[in-house]
């Protein structure tokens, strides 16, 4: 095993004296401790000993161009050297003024603003204290809630979590979340009516539909993940289910939230979904991949009539009271700008295509395993969801660790990736190769087999 076989590391045994990880049980780490990463070069991470890992999932859906890159090394070396933060009120500077104007270009013509925080789940929240504000000074107090998709996510901070539609994520916290509504949204995989992604007509907006007419009166917006449901296994639906939505939304006079932190930024094959499809969402939520997985940033993007119902008389005190200390941080926009510029230079994302062809190519030798219940993949991003019985789709026991076991047996073969539940998902940053990506699928397979014929 990775770090096991002999002594370990004084360094780990420090970590787990004092370290508390994110969505980990800590008693995993008396057996299998955490990486000790040093330092990363392009796809790969190297531990203390020097061996190397496929960065698979990008460090968190972050990283687009690879660790340590030169140019936005650079980037933020030439930033560092000026300033490396300043509050965000009563100041202004250059790496935000530059990227406000690159993210309104470079988003749907309608959203002309950018609201900067830190990170995904203040990104969202945001949004959803602007719409609800805007309601209330535009004589709609009444429009308090949201509604979100089955299998939704948002992020963990209380507000954020309330839009998610995801058991693991709710259930201890339930009693205290607002009052949102969960809709049952598109599940391709188990279709409940029977059809197929690429023919069918979105029929499963209908209880979207309901939920729209039945409370428009109270309902303030509907959030969504576009195109992929990153946290609920990389579950993936048409586009044509957003048309249908942005048309109900605007009949129903609701706002749309686009959470674009994980699709956003060339995932898709595009730099934004809602641009790629022509989509005008009230407000686009943009983290993860903005500085390519250096630093926390994070975006908020609305309308001019949006930002209309807050101007005025410094005495009407419509303006939005929402700080955050590290809002619009110097370091972390001069390095957005650049990720931005490496993004749109050279038509870098048509580059992208054969990489995309190769993961569904390499793709299929996992689609043919006998417990692939499906393979999956929007652009850079893709998936095998893992069951029992191809037939029935029955999903592995959650007792028989199936995803975890993977996930060790990949450490083993130098590739990190960590399953969702028994889906192993691949999203890498944009910059591998094809080699690489046929290498981890390869790997990605012989897990697989270690795993699942080992019998559980
Ligand atoms: C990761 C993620 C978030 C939350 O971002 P954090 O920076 O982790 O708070 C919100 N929405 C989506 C779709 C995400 O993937």
């Amino acid at each position: 095993m990775n770090n096991l076989d002999k002594k370990p590391d004084i360094d780990l045994v420090r970590d787990f004296h004092s370290v508390w990880h994110p969505c980990t049980q800590m008693q995993d780490h008396e057996t299998v401790p955490p990486l000790l990463i040093e330092r990363g070069e392009g796809v790969y991470l190297y531990d203390r000993d020097g061996k190397k890992y496929l960065d698979v999932i990008s460090s968190w859906w972050v990283n687009l161009f690879g660790h340590n890159h030169p140019r936005l090394n650079e980037a933020l070396k030439r930033q560092l050297e000026k300033v490396a933060h300043v509050m965000f009120a009563g100041i202004t500077h250059q790496p935000a003024i530059d990227l406000a104007s690159n993210l309104v270009e470079l988003s749907p013509h309608n959203l002309q603003k950018v609201f900067f925080s830190d990170n995904g789940s203040t990104a969202v929240e945001v949004a959803v204290k602007m719409s609800l504000q805007y309601w209330q000074q535009t004589g709609h107090a009444e429009k308090t809630r949201f509604a979100y998709l089955k299998g939704g996510y948002h992020g963990e901070t209380l507000g954020a979590l309330s839009l998610c539609g995801l058991d693991l994520f709710r259930k201890n916290f339930e009693n205290v979340l607002m009052q949102n509504l969960e809709v049952q949204g598109p599940d391709c995989f188990r279709c409940p009516y029977g059809l197929q992604p690429e023919s069918c007509n979105a029929e499963c907006f209908e209880p979207m539909e309901k939920t729209l007419a039945e409370h428009k009166d109270t309902l303030a917006g509907v959030i969504v993940e576009p195109l992929v449901q990153g946290a609920a296994g990389m579950k993936m639906y048409p586009p044509r289910y957003l048309k249908k939505l942005e048309v109900a939304c605007k009949l129903h006079n609701v706002h749309t939230l686009y959470d674009e932190i994980a699709v956003g930024f060339g995932r898709t094959g595009s730099l934004f979904v809602c641009g790629e499809h022509k989509l005008n969402p009230t407000f686009l939520c943009l983290s993860k991949g903005i500085t390519s997985g250096y630093l926390p940033l994070a975006a908020t993007l609305t309308t001019d009539e949006i930002y209309s119902a807050f101007y005025g008389d410094f005495s009407t005190l419509k303006l939005f009271i929402h700080s955050h200390s590290y809002s619009a941080n110097p370091l972390a926009c001069a390095v957005a700008n650049e990720t931005l510029a490496m993004l749109t230079e050279n038509n870098f994302l048509k580059t992208l295509q054969p990489k995309i062809k190769a993961l569904g190519e390499y793709g299929k030798r996992l689609e043919q395993l006998e417990w692939c219940g499906e393979f999956r993949q929007t652009g850079m991003i893709a998936a095998a969801e893992l069951v029992q019985n191809r037939e029935t789709k029955e999903p592995f026991p959650f007792e028989a660790r199936v995803g975890y076991r993977i996930f060790l047996e990949g450490l083993k073969r130098g590739v990190f990736m960590r399953p969702l539940g028994n889906v192993i998902y691949f999203i890498p940053p944009l910059v591998i190769s094809v080699e690489e990506i046929k290498m981890m699928m390869d790997v990605a397979v012989d897990c697989i087999k270690a795993v699942v014929e080992e019998k559980n």
